[in-house]
């Protein structure tokens, strides 16, 4: 049975006052919230908040991107050590809005995989198609080509590090979620993909379904056999929104 894991990906959102009053909500009823581990993934900023507010909650935390650098001259950047530092557990590799916004290719989130991993981190990774490529009917070429990019660089073991975000690009912020069915064809794909090099690995691996999902579509999401929690963006700045999304999990 593998663990349901709901984060959070606040992206470039939040206040102090906002993240205060967020946290002590989400805190606040993890009670009723039987099945799902629960995590939030914040801007670099606000990990240290982050880490005051939740050090002894059972809500984890993390960031949502880091550098493939160790340290140095790279003005910006945040490095795995850092994060680590404020005891991160998660970190978000290979973000859409990071693979469109920031160029990131396939080949940069493998080594971002590699950063984090060795740093002893768990990257949550990212693929997904865009609307034009769904519309091609390459889907499952693109998330293939996107999870060989670990495997080639890394070795499928890299992946039992990890947990796996499917996030269809045209669901994402828009509203529009893929459907229970469409979700678990893609996921059951890219679970197969993996077991082609791997069965256990395949087998244990967390596929996270992300784009759109809020407390109205998580249970269809989450009852369908490949997908095991959801990556959050926009319910995941709202208290009753997320904490019905990871309950959905019940
Ligand atoms: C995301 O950015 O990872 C995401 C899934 O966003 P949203 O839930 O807002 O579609």
């Amino acid at each position: 049975m593998r663990q349901v894991l709901v984060a959070g990906n606040w992206k470039m959102n939040g206040s102090r006052e906002s993240i205060r009053s967020l946290l002590d909500g989400v805190t606040g009823g993890m009670g009723d919230v039987k099945n799902a581990e629960v995590a939030v993934c914040a801007p670099a900023i606000y990990i240290p908040l982050v880490e005051e507010l939740l050090t002894g909650s059972e809500v984890a935390w993390g960031g949502e991107d880091l550098s493939v650098h160790a340290s140095g001259a790279y003005t910006g950047e945040i490095a795995a050590s850092m994060l680590n530092d404020f005891h991160c557990k998660y970190v978000i590799i290979g973000h859409s809005e990071r693979r469109t916004y920031h160029k990131e290719s396939d080949e940069l989130v493998a080594e971002k995989y590699e950063a984090a991993m060795q740093a002893g981190l768990i990257p949550i990774f990212c693929i997904g198609e865009t609307l034009e490529e769904r519309e091609q009917g390459i889907t499952n070429d693109v998330v293939a080509r996107q999870v060989d990019a670990v495997i080639n660089k890394l070795g499928v073991a890299a992946l039992a590090k990890g947990v796996v975000a499917y996030e269809p690009v045209w669901a994402i912020g828009t509203g529009k979620t893929a459907t229970p069915e469409q979700a678990q064809e893609v996921h059951a794909f890219i679970r197969s993909r993996v077991a082609a090099s791997d069965a256990s690995v395949a087998e244990a691996l967390q596929i996270l379904y992300g784009g759109s999902m809020n407390a109205g579509n998580a249970s269809d999401l989450l009852a369908q056999s490949d997908i095991d929690g959801g990556l959050i963006g926009g319910a995941s700045l709202k208290v009753d929104d997320f904490l019905a999304i990871a309950k959905a999990a019940n």
